[in-house]
């Protein structure tokens, strides 16, 4: 398989690095954008609109040709749903979301956005219209206000303020001694891991997405900004199609359609109820695992 931009997994390190090593945002895009038309196929065009309908139809692929790493994957996410992605480490949770942004690019069958192909998609375009909240989340040397604002370049303060309302992201902001002119460190260094999240939540609600893609946080927080970022997050999910890597069962049960991938292959799908009726893996998972999880929770 051909890859024409750096995997998820490298995102944070990689922008971080090349944040702090050139002064503004603005020259990174340019220095992307000059990637990604390298990369395009000629004729390939921008779309303008999209819904956030998301299709996966027979989609192979393999990093090496050392046998598949997804195999025959076929669902569909329609406009707003919340599709939880569950399964083993190693099972291809991550891979299925390269594909779906290119940053790999798939061996056969179809990747489709609103039933457009996304290979027929520029690059630059379909990433306008995803935003990423995930673990690591590419916090760069600057301002809090830069930070939110690289989901939007062209934002005015109020608008940024606004995303940082509907992220929960304002009050902690404003207990810095320098609010939204605070500067971070590299990576996000003087605020904690919860912040960081908050942060990228408000990024991504500037950016304002039809799809989503988040990476649920593994790493303990505190109650209180654990509560904060799940308020923000449904907020943001609002009316959005959402991929969510999901390790928190409050999470999975809230999922239009759970994903259940094992060794590549997409070995059930449907919501929580439809799967524990099922009796499958799912229902494995959850008797053996995250039922304890729903216990602690209250049920
Ligand atoms: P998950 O997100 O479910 O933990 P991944 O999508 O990260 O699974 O990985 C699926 C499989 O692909 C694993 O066997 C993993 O080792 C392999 N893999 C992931 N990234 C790469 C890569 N860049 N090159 C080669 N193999 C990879």
């Amino acid at each position: 398989a051909r890859q024409f931009t750096r995997p998820l997994n490298d995102l944070a390190n990689q922008w971080n690095t090349l944040l702090s090593a050139i002064a503004g945002a603005e020259r990174v895009f340019e220095v992307m954008d000059e990637d990604e038309e390298a990369a395009d196929e000629s004729g390939v065009q921008p779309i303008d609109q999209v819904t956030g309908k998301v299709s996966f139809s027979h989609v192979y692929f393999s990093y090496e040709n050392n046998g598949d790493t997804l195999e025959d994957i076929s669902f569909t996410a329609e406009p707003g749903e919340m599709i939880a992605l569950v399964g083993p480490t190693g099972a291809g949770k991550t891979t299925l979301i390269q594909l779906l942004s290119r940053f790999y690019e798939h061996d056969r069958g179809t990747i489709a956005i609103d039933d457009r192909d996304i290979t027929a998609i520029r690059r630059d375009s379909l990433r306008s219209y995803m935003a990423f909240v995930l673990q690591d989340s590419f916090l760069f040397q600057g301002t809090i206000r830069d930070n939110i604002a690289f989901g939007r370049l062209d934002a005015s303060d109020a608008e940024i303020e606004e995303a940082a309302r509907l992220a929960n992201a304002h009050s902690f902001i404003m207990r810095l001694p320098h609010g939204y002119d605070q500067i971070l460190g590299l990576g996000g260094d003087g605020i904690s891991q919860g912040q960081k999240q908050l942060l990228a939540i408000a990024r991504a609600m500037l950016a304002n997405p039809a799809i989503l893609v988040l990476d649920e946080a593994t790493s303990s927080i505190d109650t209180v900004t654990e509560l904060k970022i799940q308020e923000g997050l449904q907020r943001l999910m609002k009316g959005r199609t959402s991929f969510v890597i999901a390790h928190r069962l409050n999470t999975i049960r809230q999922a239009d359609k759970i994903l259940v991938l094992k060794e590549g292959r997409l070995i059930e799908q449907g919501n929580h109820t439809a799967l524990l009726e099922q009796g499958g893996f799912y229902s494995e998972l959850y008797y053996g695992h995250f039922q304890e999880q729903d216990e602690e929770n209250g049920g």
